[in-house]
Formats: C-alpha cells, sequence, structure tokens
C-alpha cells in the first residue's frame, strides 16, 4: 500500500470546514486592515534562505529540502515565507512606486523536522508581513491583529510573549557580554554549541538540548542592552497593547530561530498543545531587504502555524458539524434518471446542494442512501409520477410529503431552498 512520506499528511474533507473557517476570518480581516495577497513560489534558489535566515541556524543546517535540479542548480522547498515576499518586493521594484506594501499569504511550507504532534514537514502558515513602515504602532497593530484574530476564533488559553532583539546599534554591546557569559559556561554546553560561538552566538540561546537551556538560564538579554531608540521603540509597543487591552508578557529569553529579526520579535504560545507551544510568531526584520539588495526598508511580519492552531480549536471542541445535504433526488427508470439530472445541475447551479445516484438502485437503497447524505429533503420521481406530471416532495424531518407540479418543480423547490 502507497502511504504518505513521514511528516507529511493528507488534510481530510472532515476537517476542512475548520481550515476553511480559520482562512476565511483571516482573509476578512487582513483585508480589513489593507493587506492584499500575494502567492510566491514554493521552489526558490538555496541562496534566498541561506542568506536570510542565516548560515548558521537549525533551519538552513539541517531542515530543509535542497536539491540540485536537473542542471545542478540548488533549490530549496521554502522553509517559511518572508525571504520570498521581500525577494518579490525588490524583484518587481514595488519599493519604487510605493515603499509601503502589506502582504498576507497561505500556503503549505516545508522543514525537516522531527514529527510529532503539531509538528510536520509539511505544514502551513498564514503570514502577513508590513514593508516600508518604521513606527512602533505597526509592531502593536500586528499583535493586536492576531489577538484579534484568534478571538474571532473563539481561542481562549493563549498568551503573547513579546522581546526586543535590538539593532546593530545594540548587538556589540550584549553579543560581547554574551560571549562572556557563553564562555563561562563553555564546559556544560553541547557541540552545536561550541560551534556556534563564534559563528552566530544569539543562536546558542535558542538551543533546545536540555543542559544548555539550564546553563543558559541567566544568560544576557538583548532587552537589557538597548540602545536609546530601540527602548523607545519597544516602549511604545507596550504602551500601545495595554491601552488597546491585548495582554501580554515581556519574555526576555524569546530569541526566535530566524537571524533577520531586529527589535520587537513576539510569539502567541497556547498551553494545549504540549511542547509544541508556539501557534504564531513574528518580529521585525528592518535589515533584511536591504541584505537582500534593496533599498533600506523597515519591515515587520508574522508567521501562524495553521496545523496548531486547528489543533488548538479542534481541542476546544471547534469542531463544526459536517454541512448536511439539501435534497436527494431519487429517480427510478431512465426518463427519471435523465430529469433528475438536469433538476440537480440546475439546482447545484443555484446554490442548493442536491445529490443523486445514478446507479439505477431501488427505491429502498436509494432511501438509505439520502438518509446517509443526511438529505433534508428527498425527491422522487418514479415513471408514475412523472406520467401524471407531478413529483413528490418529502420532509425527512417530519416525513412529511407534498405533491409538487412538474412544470412548476424548479421555481417551486427554489421557494423552499432560499427561504
Ligand atoms: P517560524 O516561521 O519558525 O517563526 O514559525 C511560525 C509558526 O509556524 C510557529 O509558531 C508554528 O506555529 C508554525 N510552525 C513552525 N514549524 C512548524 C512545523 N514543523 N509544523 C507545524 N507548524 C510549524
Amino acid at each position: 500500500m502507497m502511504q504518505t512520506i513521514r511528516g507529511f499528511r493528507d488534510i481530510l474533507p472532515k476537517h476542512i470546514s475548520l481550515w476553511q473557517r480559520v482562512e476565511k476570518e483571516a482573509i476578512r480581516l487582513f483585508e480589513a486592515f489593507g493587506f492584499k495577497e500575494i502567492r510566491i513560489p514554493i521552489l526558490e534558489k538555496t541562496q534566498l534562505f541561506a542568506r536570510s535566515i542565516g548560515e548558521v541556524t537549525d533551519i538552513v543546517e539541517k531542515e530543509m529540502y535542497t536539491f540540485a535540479d536537473r542542471k545542478g542548480d540548488k533549490l530549496t522547498l521554502r522553509p517559511e515565507a518572508t525571504a520570498s515576499i521581500v525577494r518579490s518586493y525588490i524583484q518587481h521594484k514595488m519599493y519604487a512606486t510605493d515603499p509601503i506594501r502589506k502582504f498576507y499569504m497561505i500556503g503549505p511550507m516545508f522543514r525537516r523536522e522531527r514529527p510529532q504532534k503539531g509538528r510536520y514537514r509539511q505544514f502551513y502558515q498564514i503570514d502577513a508581513e508590513i514593508l516600508g513602515v518604521e513606527s512602533a504602532y505597526v509592531d502593536s497593530q500586528l499583535i493586536f491583529l492576531l489577538n484579534e484574530l484568534f478571538k474571532r476564533l473563539g481561542l481562549t488559553g493563549l498568551s503573547a510573549h513579546i522581546n526586543s532583539l535590538g539593532c546593530p546599534e545594540c548587538r556589540p554591546s550584549f553579543q560581547e557580554a554574551l560571549l562572556g557569559f557563553i564562555e563561562s559556561k563553555k564546559d556544560k554546553l553541547c557541540k552545536n554549541c561550541i560551534r556556534r560561538m563564534d559563528k552566530n552566538p544569539l543562536r546558542i540561546l535558542d538551543c533546545k538540548v536540555t543542559d544548555c537551556k539550564d546553563a543558559l538560564a541567566d544568560a544576557p538579554a538583548t532587552l537589557d542592552h538597548l540602545c536609546p531608540a530601540c527602548e523607545d521603540h519597544f516602549n511604545t509597543v507596550k504602551k500601545t497593547l495595554e491601552k488597546q487591552k491585548v495582554d501580554f508578557i515581556v519574555d526576555k529569553s524569546l530569541v526566535r530561530g530566524l537571524d533577520y529579526y531586529t527589535r520587537t520579535a513576539w510569539e502567541i504560545q497556547t498551553t494545549t498543545l504540549g511542547a509544541q507551544s508556539a501557534v504564531a510568531g513574528g518580529g521585525r526584520y528592518d535589515g533584511l531587504v536591504k541584505e537582500l539588495g534593496g533599498p533600506q526598508t523597515p519591515a515587520i511580519g508574522f508567521a501562524i502555524g495553521f496545523d496548531r492552531l486547528v489543533e488548538v480549536m479542534e481541542q476546544l471542541n471547534e469542531i463544526p458539524v459536517e454541512k448536511s445535504l439539501d435534497l436527494f433526488i431519487v429517480s427510478l427508470g431512465d426518463a427519471a434518471m435523465e430529469k433528475g439530472y438536469h433538476w440537480s445541475c440546475e439546482l447545484n447551479q443555484l446554490g442548493i446542494r442536491t445529490e443523486m445516484d445514478f446507479r439505477g438502485k431501488s427505491m429502498k437503497a436509494l432511501m438509505k442512501r439520502a438518509n446517509k447524505l443526511s438529505a433534508q429533503y428527498v425527491l422522487i420521481a418514479g415513471e408514475n409520477e412523472l406520467m401524471e406530471n407531478t413529483i413528490i416532495l418529502r420532509d425527512m424531518n417530519t416525513k412529511e410529503q407534498v405533491s409538487l407540479a412538474l412544470e412548476t418543480l424548479v421555481p417551486e423547490l427554489i421557494k423552499i431552498f432560499k427561504k
């Protein structure tokens, strides 16, 4: 038997209504806040991710699906959306006509992580980015937007953890303090951390190894080394969120796993998913557009883990009832089958959920199928009925039956279903 590959999964129709509900609510909110949808390729040059996410990060070092195509070009299945969106902004010179752009995108991402509940190798993200705005108000606006979306989806038990990672101005003093601290804990750190000491010390702070985590519990935090401008920026974010009554926790230890972040970074965490507690994450990346060859452009964005969000909703018993069928047409005999076919297409066209069965089954079998599909009404079309130019409509709940004239059947049905 053929099976999906490890970490990849089918999302079956019985789960889809929840996915669609989230998607609709998110799109409605994005549009209201002035975001425009962008669709980006699933495959990009490896270099794009290596340069933006950072060579010495978990994603780039061990999680990307990278391969050489037939001509030997190194390509990667996108592990996140920000890099591609920034590439697109630069490639299409969007900054020249209007540097301020707000994008959203929904789609699959790929990371070769160890699969477990809430962690897949193909997973979906709902992503939003604002390019061209430096103001701290957009930082709080994005967190406010996330909060509003989760509220509308009925989610409880979430908390926003926020931090400031500083800017190139404050980094040197922080790095110096960090390196000194790491040096003093060197004998307790894993090999990977030791290797990263010179190359990318900030990444040591998100090492998942328990001993490293313990050893680094009191490590210096970027928050204690902010320059006045970053301090100001962070204060505005906090003050604004407080005014908007968005709960948050300042979390000095939050560093996120990607190199491009500057200033505000945040995660929305849940207590319901065990180890995989982050439902969404985001941050500012004021240096990335320039780093990838565009003009200096401040930017900020977030990604929601769509799979995790749906799992949290399922745990809250947010599983909507499957939509039942409006009408099932029981057609007995060839002539009724033909008529039934045309009626069903016409009704489907009008948005009335209608089904029939083309296997030429008996009345009993067809009624059974109507029940299985939870049809609210059944139309019974037999040879006799057609000859008499009438047709029976049965209400499956009340068991009441009415006789409808054949010539006015569709308008009559529309009256019933479009009430
Ligand atoms: P990141 O792009 O790493 O900032 O992740 C943003 C969000 O995507 C996280 O908060 C998770 O909810 C989700 N996410 C990241 N990796 C995975 C994964 N392997 N499986 C499922 N969701 C993920």
